[in-house]
């Protein structure tokens, strides 16, 4: 269905953040929706936590299909939906909503993207070490995608900063809800930090460092850190090319990835959520990126 011909049916699908005219989600779900022929629109909102009431209220008035949810109402918005899907509980964050019928159900994907990401290049991480860095709202969902789907044993690394109390509380959840072994570090610990790098099968930064306005600063500047088999994964994607980035390919690392991949395939998981289909991954790869 094209854009020009919305109709009576159409379907709407939200984005409900701020600041959010950036964002490349409408592109993204609208191209799809139009290669696959479904008569669906999605549209960006300016939600703060002031009109967050009012705007998950209008989803179910409108009979609105769902919504994609960021900052600042990933966690303000608990309280306010039906239920959360058993992962989103405990991550403790949402980003994705769908509504049944009046009910609203809290999902979170993107941790399912990074792993999916990985899977799209023939990398598992599955039953493997991850070392990482980072507890805040992507390190958090990360960390407990992986320990729910398999990952063995996960090294959590942060800074003594606000986000350290979260990093125990996903090293402890973790270690009493799934199957994976997970533990607690200090970032400060460089001789801890490069030792569990070192015995890990994919380091994954999920940090803000690598970004604007941190662009240009990694958290692993001695390429001697990274092993050449090791899986490098940056969650950044702006910019494409990242120090981090630029450290693991100085080292010879094979598999070194930017955010990218994890931002399409956390969509296509919410596309999938709302609509029943496959997102044409490959075809909307090639229009935004
Ligand atoms: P956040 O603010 O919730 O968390 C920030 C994290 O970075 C915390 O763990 C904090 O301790 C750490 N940190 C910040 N500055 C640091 C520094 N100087 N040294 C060490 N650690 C530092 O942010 P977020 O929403 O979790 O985003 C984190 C990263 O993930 C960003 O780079 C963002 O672009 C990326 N991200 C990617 C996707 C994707 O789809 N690829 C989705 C969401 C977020």
């Amino acid at each position: 269905m094209s854009l020009n011909q919305l109709d009576g049916h159409t379907i709407l699908i939200g984005l409900m953040a701020y600041p959010i005219r950036h964002s490349m989600s409408p592109t993204m779900h609208n191209h799809a929706f139009e290669k696959l022929g479904l008569n669906y629109a999605y549209l960006a909102f300016e939600i703060t936590n002031d009109g967050l009431e009012g705007a998950v209220n209008a989803i179910r008035t409108l009979d609105m299909r769902g919504s994609n949810i960021s900052m600042p109402n990933k966690q303000k918005i608990i309280p306010l939906l039906d239920k959360l899907d058993p992962a989103t509980e405990m991550i403790g964050a949402v980003n994705t909503v769908v509504n049944d019928n009046g009910v609203l159900t809290g999902y979170t994907t993107d941790g399912i993207g990074m792993i999916k990401s990985l899977d799209d290049e023939g990398i598992d991480i599955r039953g493997k070490k991850m070392t990482m860095a980072g507890a805040g709202g992507a390190g958090t969902a990360i960390a407990i995608q992986c320990a729910l789907d398999g990952v063995k044993e996960i090294s959590l690394f942060n800074r003594d900063d606000e986000f350290f109390a979260q990093a125990k509380r996903n090293v402890d959840l973790i270690n009493e809800k799934t199957d994976c072994k997970a533990t607690l570090h200090k970032l400060e610990d460089q001789d801890d930090f490069k030792a569990e790098i070192d015995s890990a099968f994919i380091y994954c930064d999920a940090t803000s460092v690598g970004m604007n306005p941190l662009e240009g600063q990694t958290l692993v500047s001695d390429p001697s850190w990274f092993r050449k088999d090791l899986v490098v994964f940056d969650t950044v994607y702006a910019p494409r090319t990242t120090k981090l980035m630029e450290v693991a390919e100085e080292a010879g690392v094979e598999h070194v990835f930017n955010g990218l991949g994890m931002m399409l395939e956390q969509g296509a998981a919410a596309f999938k959520l709302w609509t029943g289909k496959e997102m044409p991954v490959e075809y909307i790869r090639n229009i935004l990126f």
